[in-house]
């Protein structure tokens, strides 16, 4: 028999406001435990919640960025449930009236055609406090329970079980990504937690109309493990079934140095919760004026923006993706070209060097030590004919080094190209004497020592002469 799994992904979404959701703590990471909170986050019996105006903001944006339309009338619930890091013993979220409704999200697997995964929800929710335990921050032995991150504003976006294996389910993770790093309402570091996943997986017998017992594999933190787990969770259900066991509903844990999941726990149901309206906060009513302001506001988003680079700059699917993978990059690609270079040009050198220097030293686009306008100046002196292209690479190390002008490294090292016919033909008939038996054997038909000739006169150079001009010279003279 053969298998199709079926997944659908919740993403947690740790927004980057400057304070919490329902107080005025910090949401700052790494601080000395229990430094960011008060009696609302720590749970203190009297305390109300304030909800913070920007959680809402930025709900509605990433809902209008994945397509979805905005509840009118939406409401805060509690989640009801016990762990030592929730001091309420509830979790606020929403429930029945989540903020953002039936979205989407269209991806692209290689190979396939583009696929649209629904989008069932968006809802806000406060993150809970975290466990530590042993030797760490003053705590001899034990455990200790750190509330700075309490009540920390939380998207959950839950997509429909539309994916259908691994790929796709990587594939809608890092559309999502990009589209909250994009807004900037998340920073999207994974390793800290502000993006993090979980996949609820299934498998049913090919051609199956229902689906078959899901487990969900919680809080798995890069695009490696997702598409690890889920793989690894597919092959265990589908030799379960073959092996005449059955899937049981439970909620398991990805170990990354195993690259399997274990079981942690049965999986509760909605039910288990007892959710119900929160009654110390008010139905949050967001009107049309609202929406259209956030509307209007939204910057162009990534997939417009890919677009709108093949049509105005004639760029290749290919290139327009890469430099719109992050809003800085694109950004970063159109301060060059609105300096009037040619965009090609810019594209290539964004592609190549930088995204190697980049690369290299473990910097962000954002702190390019080489600016759009010190790029734009390179390429000019390239295309002016001031130096060759490969010297522009020594130039542009250099560059990323001192922060100088290309002009004025160009100057200090002597680079400039030659291009004076005089001086490159005194060295190409130094060479051609040298050489006389390679010039022989070019002569009697070997087309190939071409490229021998070129080489040589460039290193005599110190690869200065002007390609073209050597070429053109060389040509004549071996032909003559
Ligand atoms: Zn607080």
């Amino acid at each position: 028999m053969r298998f199709q799994p079926v997944i659908g992904l919740e993403v947690h979404v740790q927004l980057k406001t400057a304070s919490k959701i329902f107080c005025g703590c910090s949401t700052a990471f790494g601080s000395e435990p229990n430094s960011q909170t008060c009696p609302v986050c720590l749970g203190l019996p009297g305390a109300l919640p304030v909800l913070n105006k920007q959680v809402v903001e930025f709900a509605i944006q990433a809902g209008l960025a994945t397509n979805c339309s905005i509840t009118p009338r939406s409401v805060f619930a509690r989640k009801n449930y016990f762990y030592p890091d929730l001091p309420k013993g509830y979790q606020i979220s929403q429930f029945e009236d989540p903020i953002c409704q039936h979205g989407w999200l269209d991806i692209q697997v290689e190979g396939q055609e583009s696929k649209r995964i629904g989008i069932t929800r968006i809802h806000m929710e406060e993150d809970a406090g975290k466990l530590v335990h042993g030797d760490v921050s003053g705590l001899e032995e034990g455990s200790g329970v750190d509330l700075n991150r309490a009540c920390t504003p939380l998207l959950e976006v839950v997509s429909e079980p539309d994916l259908r294996s691994s790929d796709e389910a990587v594939s809608y993770l890092k559309q999502l990504h990009q589209i909250v790093t994009w807004l900037g309402i998340c920073d999207g570091n994974m390793e800290e937690g502000s993006f993090r996943c979980d996949a609820n997986v299934s498998v049913m017998p090919v051609g199956s109309e229902t689906l078959g017992t899901r487990a969900e594999i919680k809080n798995v933190n890069s695009f490696k493990f997702v598409k690890q787990a889920i793989e690894y969770e597919i092959r265990r259900q589908i030799e379960l079934i073959e092996d005449g066991a059955t899937v049981v509903q439970e909620t398991r844990l990805f170990d990354p140095t195993s690259g399997t999941t274990r079981s942690m726990r049965s999986k509760e149901e909605a039910h288990d919760y007892r959710y119900f309206p929160d009654p110390d906060l008010v139905p949050l009513v967001i009107d049309d004026a609202w929406v259209q302001r956030t509307r209007d506001e939204l910057p162009e988003l990534p997939e417009q923006r890919m677009q709108r680079f093949m049509t105005e700059w004639d760029l290749s699917a290919y290139d327009a993706e890469v430099l719109t993978a992050s809003r800085s990059l694109a950004e970063y690609f159109e301060a060059c070209v609105a300096l009037h270079v040619n965009a090609k040009a810019v594209s290539n050198w964004m592609m190549g060097e930088i995204t190697r220097a980049l690369n290299d030293s473990g910097t962000s686009i954002d702190c390019c030590p080489v600016t759009p306008r010190l790029l734009v100046e390179l390429l000019k002196l390239i295309e002016g004919g001031t130096i060759s292209g490969k010297i522009a690479k020594t130039v542009f190390e250099a560059m990323w080094q001192s922060g100088k002008e290309p002009a004025t490294i160009v100057q200090e090292q002597g680079l400039v190209q030659v291009s004076d016919s005089g001086a490159i033909e005194a060295i190409i008939d130094e060479i051609l004497t040298r050489e006389a038996g390679q010039v022989a054997e070019f002569r009697s038909g070997k087309d190939k020592l071409f490229g021998f000739f070129v080489g040589q006169v460039m290193k005599a150079s110190k690869g200065k002469a002007n390609p073209a001009v050597v070429n053109e010279l060389l040509l004549s003279k071996l032909k003559g």
